[in-house]
């Protein structure tokens, strides 16, 4: 019998989630992606650095996205060699103007305590930071990051 050898860590990899946004999933799509990541073998800073980012993409997909209705957060994860593709995906109100949404320190909710750092979480704890919105469609979140980026630099 031929023994055919897998070379899992260099296969390219994805995942599809979808979920309804209540803040108990917050932790949920923490995890899962958590788990996706897992496989590519990165350091426990890369991994936090993953988790929060995409917590950040999640909560707003929630608190902004949705406001007090119950919809639909969709992540989708690819793995191809080191690079992670992560998008967060919502059908919610959208944003009307993306950069200043994005600007450091600049919240669209006001006395609600936020203190409108989501973005720029995103942007430093990920390699690349893409944000997709119309108002009434909904936003789209694509983040990628390199693993191991810092040895071979
Ligand atoms: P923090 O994340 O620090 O709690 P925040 O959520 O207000 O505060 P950001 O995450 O940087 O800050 O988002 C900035 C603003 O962009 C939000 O206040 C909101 O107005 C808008 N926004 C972000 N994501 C979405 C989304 N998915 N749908 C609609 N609006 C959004
Ligand atoms: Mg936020």
């Amino acid at each position: 019998m031929e023994v055919v050898q897998k070379e899992e860590s260099r296969q390219e990899n994805r995942m599809r989630l979808e979920f309804a946004s209540l803040s108990c999933n917050e932790s949920f799509a923490r995890v899962v992606v958590g788990a996706f990541v897992a496989r590519m073998d990165p350091t426990v800073e890369e991994m936090e650095d993953v988790k929060t980012a995409v917590s950040e993409a999640v909560t707003n997909a929630i608190i902004h996205g949705y406001k007090n209705a119950v919809g639909t957060v969709v992540i989708e994860a690819a793995a191809h060699g080191r690079q992670l593709t992560v998008c967060v995906a919502d059908t919610g109100i959208g944003i009307e103007d993306i950069e200043k949404a994005m600007e450091p320190l600049y919240s669209g909710t006001e006395g609600e305590g936020r203190s409108g750092m989501g973005f720029s979480f995103m942007e430093a704890f990920m390699d690349t930071l893409e944000v997709e919105s119309a108002p009434g469609k909904g936003t789209r979140v694509t983040m990628t990051k390199i693993f191991g980026r810092r040895i071979y630099e």
